[in-house]
């Protein structure tokens, strides 16, 4: 027994995290870095989001807030469930966090007992497994294929279910595969949701407005208002606002759910930042026209970065209807030799050879329990991407 909790040793580091770390400490060193690491986007946050944050300074709005958001923060998110999602959500039933992830981290560690089940599709975001073992619950992982557009079937969600199940973890568009769930895919998973009255939904909307040629947005509550009063839908304004370092995330559920999650709260961060949150009410309330501006920016990397990557040896890249990912099958690399005479028994060698001889930082497939495959964002500039993908073109090349 050492001097850190145990409960620390349950959990890992947040490898896409890591990765971007270590891709910044590399180029700080000189490296010839290029990271496709991190998921944010290279655009900078609107003018008008930034003004706003501004006055609030100016005008002294620096203090201590309400824990879970202002008035004019939950009003205007109120107002946009309403407007993008049709979900009417009472003031009551909103939670504003730190970022996203402390309101996922909320909700998870104010509700798990120990042994509780948590279904998760995967592959799945790094942080939904580590946070929900913190909470002495156990991740159940749900495989999906790239047949099937790593979407979720219904019978697999049936198979899964237990008499232990406290929730079902829903992200879409998903990071990392980028694959977006229509209306009729998440029907058919309400319908076996609607069967199992103890299961909970906790869906991840942070992509919400990301997503391409034409596909919609649908979230669980409002393909299937019968389980409104057991989901959780949580957004945040780091991905289409592009506002990651300012930490802005938000949910809206049922009221007994948003006061334990406040409870939690109250003892570890309080409130989110004042500043940040005069910025997210602007960034709710004002124009929304920069979202598709960027989209079409998001979609010509998409194209340039998925068929680059399809030319490259060994390699497998469906093309995503959202987010800003694209997830590859590295499986044709696999048990092949470096041009350096490292041997790819894995996706993890595979990122770490391609790291250290041509500079260029993924992340490995199995931080998101999808093997063998490798995440690349592809927020980042046009010709950044196309030096990458040349890069991964070469390096797959070299394999013998
Ligand atoms: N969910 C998903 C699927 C994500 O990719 C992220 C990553 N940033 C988050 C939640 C958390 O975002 P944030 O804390 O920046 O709001
Ligand atoms: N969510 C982003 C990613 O997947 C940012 C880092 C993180 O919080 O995981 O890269």
């Amino acid at each position: 027994m050492g001097f850190i909790a145990d409960s620390l040793n349950r959990i890992q580091p947040s490898a896409t995290i890591a990765v971007a770390t270590k891709a910044r400490q590399l180029k700080a060193e000189g490296r010839d870095i290029i990271s496709l690491s991190a998921g944010e986007p290279d655009f900078d946050t609107p003018q008008n989001i930034k003004d706003a944050a501004k006055a609030a300074i100016d005008k002294g709005q620096t203090k201590y807030t309400d824990v879970d958001g202002i008035p004019e923060l939950k009003a205007a998110i109120c107002a946009k469930f309403k407007r993008d999602n049709g979900l009417v959500y009472k003031p009551s039933q909103i939670s504003v966090g730190t970022g996203g992830k402390q309101v996922l981290y909320n909700a998870l560690l104010a509700t798990l007992n120990p042994g509780d089940e948590v279904i998760i599709p995967a592959p799945c975001w790094v942080s939904y497994a580590d946070i929900v073992l913190l909470g002495g619950g156990k991740p159940v992982f749900v495989p999906t294929t790239m047949e099937q557009g790593f979407r979720l079937q219904p019978e697999a969600l049936e198979k899964a279910i237990t008499p232990k199940t406290k929730w079902f973890l829903f992200n879409s568009p998903s990071n990392p595969t980028g694959a977006a769930y229509s209306d009729g895919d998440i029907k058919k998973l309400t319908d076996v949701l609607l069967r199992h009255p103890h299961v909970w939904v906790m869906t991840d909307d942070m992509y919400e407005h990301l997503i391409y040629d034409g596909h919609k947005f649908y979230t669980p509550a409002q393909v299937e208002p019968g389980l409104f009063d057991r989901t959780l839908t949580v957004n945040g304004l780091s991905k289409a606002y592009c506002m990651t370092g300012w930490r802005l995330g938000y949910a809206g559920g049922p009221e007994p759910l948003i006061n334990a999650m406040r409870k939690l709260q109250s003892q570890s961060t309080s409130n989110p930042t004042s500043i940040t949150q005069w910025a997210g009410v602007e960034a709710l309330n004002g124009p929304q026209d920069f979202i598709a501006r960027n989209n079409e920016v998001f979609v010509k990397r998409r194209d340039l970065v998925v068929a680059m990557l399809n030319q490259a040896k060994g390699i497998t890249c469906p093309k995503p209807e959202g987010a800003f990912y694209v997830y590859p099958s590295c499986a044709g690399t696999i048990g092949k030799t470096t041009a350096s005479g490292k041997t790819i028994a894995n996706d993890e060698d595979f990122v770490t050879a391609l790291l250290e001889e041509e500079g260029v930082a993924c992340v490995h497939g199995a931080a998101f329990e999808g093997s063998p495959a490798f995440r690349i964002s592809y927020a980042t500039a046009t010709e950044v991407l196309e030096e990458a993908c040349k890069r991964i073109q070469r390096f797959c090349g070299n394999l013998r």
